[in-house]
């Protein structure tokens, strides 16, 4: 795996696919600058090398050029994160892109615009790739929130590398995450499934049978589990059409040794919002009228013991509908029991939607081992996947 180490970045421009595509608010203010930050590393191992950086990006979706999708609007705060003063050309491609990219010196940075003016960034166009990468001498892709996409600029444009491709930083730490967990991790190892639905995880659970020793399902998912099991669950979320799937993986996890662990008991409310009323009331005996909307108090209790006890954690979906502050507790506590693992000398992996919302909500990125940039590039490779943009660098 080629990584920024195995070259030597001076007087050499480096053609970098970032993920800058970041949240905007109505005065095209960044609002959360994670990404940028995350880019930070391999731009600066760039330039202490003597090198220079023409960064590449995605921003929206817009269809053609359309001002509001410029990547115009974060040049400050990429200037300010990076200490050092973008400069900006108003394209991708074309005259004025290789001229701007021509004059760059060394310990200089390059913004392009917004890759997706163009359709053939998305269409994956050979040509439109290869145009891009008249602009740099090492293709360097640091972006794994698109590494799922074979679009010219994550995939296509490295094939005129050659041998002068790599993985940045934050790109290469993501695959390493992922690898402790699906093949190296220390047993034993826990994936914890929450989420809303089973529909969206199964070839995920179905991947990850074989690599763990413990899986927690919870979250609304668990209630397909439990009516296949013939409880009732009142009005909680279930996919009535998966409650065979749901037997089918009960009995694979089974056949391969693998510890599955549903919740016990829930906090029911009788209403989906924050002054509902609650009880607590075993999984499988919810009244009907109530719904299952948080992980209960023996499930928390349970699932901390579990956590607790393994070396390698997986975690993707919350336990509850966190976005309620009154059914938060089950995730707030299992981000605590996570943390706890973690500082005991567990590895922990949080990805994919919105374990990741969750977890900065509650404060927990620094203390879990990695927090996964990218949504569904991360469930990608769950499901056992090679991402085009990865296999891309490694051919
Ligand atoms: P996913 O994108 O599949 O990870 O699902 C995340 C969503 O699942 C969040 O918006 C949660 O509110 C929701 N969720 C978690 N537990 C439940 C539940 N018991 N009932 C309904 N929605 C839930």
């Amino acid at each position: 795996m080629k990584t920024l180490n195995d070259f030597n970045f001076e007087n050499k421009k480096a053609l970098i696919r970032v993920d800058f595509n970041v949240p905007l608010n109505e005065k095209f203010e960044v609002t959360d600058t994670t990404r940028i930050v995350s880019a930070k590393p391999t731009i600066i191992k760039i330039l202490e090398d003597g090198g220079s950086c023409i960064l590449m990006s995605h921003l929206g979706r817009p269809k053609g050029f359309q001002d509001e999708f410029s990547l115009k609007h974060i040049v400050s705060t990429v200037s300010d994160i990076l200490g050092v003063d973008v400069k900006f050309v108003p394209d991708c491609i074309g005259a004025d892109a290789e001229e701007a990219a021509a004059n760059l010196k060394p310990g200089e940075v390059l913004l392009l615009e917004n890759l997706r003016y163009y359709k053939e960034e998305t269409a994956g166009d050979v040509a439109f790739a290869e145009k891009l990468s008249k602009l740099g001498d090492i293709y360097v892709n640091d972006a794994f929130g698109t590494a799922h996409r074979a679009h010219a600029s994550t995939t296509i444009v490295a094939q005129f590398f050659e041998d002068k491709k790599c993985f940045g930083t934050l790109l290469a730490q993501e695959i390493e995450s992922i690898k402790k967990v699906m093949e190296t991790g220390e047993k034993p190892v826990l994936a914890i499934l929450g989420g809303a639905k089973v529909s969206s995880k199964i070839t995920i659970i179905e991947n990850i049978l074989d690599k763990v020793d413990h899986l927690i399902i919870g979250g609304g998912m668990a209630f397909t589990f439990v009516k296949a099991q013939g409880g009732n669950i009142g009005n909680s979320i279930c996919e009535d059409d998966k409650m065979d799937l749901a037997l089918d993986i009960l009995e694979q996890a089974k056949a391969k040794n693998v510890q599955v662990h549903i919740p016990v008991d829930t906090v029911a409310a009788d209403d989906f919002s924050n002054d509902a009323n609650t009880q607590i009331v075993d999984i499988n005996a919810i009244p009907d009228g109530w719904e299952g909307v948080d992980a209960g108090p023996k499930s928390r209790a349970q699932f901390h013991d579990v956590v607790m006890a393994c070396k390698t954690i997986l975690w993707n979906g919350p336990l509850g509908v966190f976005e309620m502050e009154k059914f938060a507790t089950g995730t707030i506590e299992l981000g605590n029991s996570i943390a706890e693992a973690t500082e005991k000398g567990a590895f922990s992996l949080v990805g994919g939607g919105d374990s990741v919302a969750a977890v900065k909500q509650f404060g927990f990125q620094d203390k879990v081992s990695y927090v996964s940039t990218g949504g569904g590039a991360m469930l990608e490779s769950l499901e056992g996947k090679t991402l085009p943009g990865i296999a891309a660098i490694l051919e």
